[in-house]
């Protein structure tokens, strides 16, 4: 597998993606290069001939998500099935050695911090189709993680240290995107009840409707967690995105980043997908219909008629934190738009400090109540 280190075309430094330009940017000499700049000045690595081609392919085709699922396989056959632990590649900058796990797509060379990508890991069947590229850069990042840990009560301090707020990555954590059109069809009893009185007798009028719906649904952009170990509430808490944002895939965007590569299938989340498009088709169906008092669903069929599945690469800051209790936290923020999602430890000797307090309070408030007497 082939590791690469994106270099700028004026010095052979590093290029890094930067996000408040959107653009590559040398860390030596300080140029500047859109992807179409690069693109062009740059002749294209054996790796990225393959995959534009790949892609090139795959538009042409036009071939239903199935069959371009099936279609792939050919070109990532490499992927090692093995349990073991770490994989070791050579920094094309200073020749160390680099470890990496199963999923890691893009790190850093451990000696000489370049960035790396391990093209094998986003080419062939894990070749991303789209990517969001990060737009809150580490500072931005780093400022608002620190903001809303100050928000919170009881964060103990070995949260945001110094040391820790340097362990700020940015991820692109891999994703599985769904759009659906659905064919469905409802039939539900409404019931529209009057009651009015003449005299000594009320009287009750119940009107009974049969109601039918039928109606085409689209669903669009249903998201979906694609890496085992990712903790569930991490990776789909900082969602939505805004796809109108999305970019075609190129490696260089995860340079200077830390990425990963799926390890959940389309057949792992399929059960799981059609059953969310189900609930939402459902719904929709369902909020058509008005103007009764009562109104109860008989049956509801819905049929998929056709549907596409993106692999997608979602960029995510994330700080995660060992608690004394063994416990994992973790701080994860969506890096398009800055939402932020959170599950803190609490400092029990703080909590206790409070607690202590108020009792104080409770303590002194009765001792004068007693006096008073
Ligand atoms: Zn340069
Ligand atoms: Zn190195």
């Amino acid at each position: 597998m082939a590791v690469i280190s994106y270099k700028c075309p004026n010095c052979d430094g590093e290029l890094v993606f930067h996000p408040a330009t959107q653009k590559y940017k040398c860390e030596y000499c300080a140029s500047a290069f859109s992807q179409e700049e690069l693109a062009q000045m740059k002749p294209a690595t054996e790796e990225e001939e393959r995959v534009s081609e790949l892609q090139q392919r795959r538009q042409a085709e036009d071939v239903s998500s199935r069959d371009m699922w099936d279609g792939n396989q050919e070109n990532g056959g490499r992927q090692s099935q093995g349990g073991e632990e770490g994989v070791m590649y050579r920094c094309p900058s200073c020749g160390a050695e680099i470890v990496t796990d199963q999923t890691t797509a893009a790190t850093f060379c451990y000696y000489c911090h370049n960035p790396v990508v391990l093209s094998g890991r986003v080419s062939g069947q894990f070749l991303p189709h789209k990517i969001i590229p990060f737009s809150i850069d580490k500072e931005q990042a780093t400022k608002k993680f620190l903001e809303y840990v100050h928000s919170k009560k009881f964060v103990p301090k070995a949260f945001f240290n110094k040391q820790q707020i340097e362990k700020i990555s940015g991820v692109y954590f891999p994703y599985w995107m769904a759009d659906m059109d659905m064919s469905g069809s409802l039939q539900a009893e409404g019931k529209n009840i009057r009651v009015w009185r003449s005299g000594e007798t009320e009287y009750t009028e119940t009107k009974i409707y049969h109601v039918q719906r039928d109606g085409n649904i689209h669903l669009e952009d249903i998201t979906k967690n694609a890496l085992k170990k990712n903790s569930l509430k991490l990776a789909e808490g900082v969602l939505p995105y805004d796809v109108s944002k999305v970019q075609e895939f190129h490696m260089g965007y995860l340079s200077g980043f830390l990425a990963e590569k799926r390890d959940l299938e389309r057949t792992d989340l399929q059960a799981e997908v059609s059953e969310d498009a189900r609930e939402f088709g459902g719904k929709l169906l369902r909020d058509t219909v008005g103007g009764y008092s009562h109104l109860s669903v008989r049956s509801c069929q819905l049929r998929t008629e056709r549907e596409n599945w993106d692999y997608i690469m979602l960029p995510v800051w994330t700080v995660t934190y060992k608690g004394r209790d063994g416990k994992m936290y973790y701080y994860s923020m969506n890096g398009q738009n800055g939402k932020v999602y959170g599950e803190l430890p609490v400092d029990a000797a703080k909590v206790w400090i409070l607690g202590i307090a108020i009792f104080a309070a409770v303590f002194l408030l009765g001792l004068l109540g007693g006096w008073m007497l």
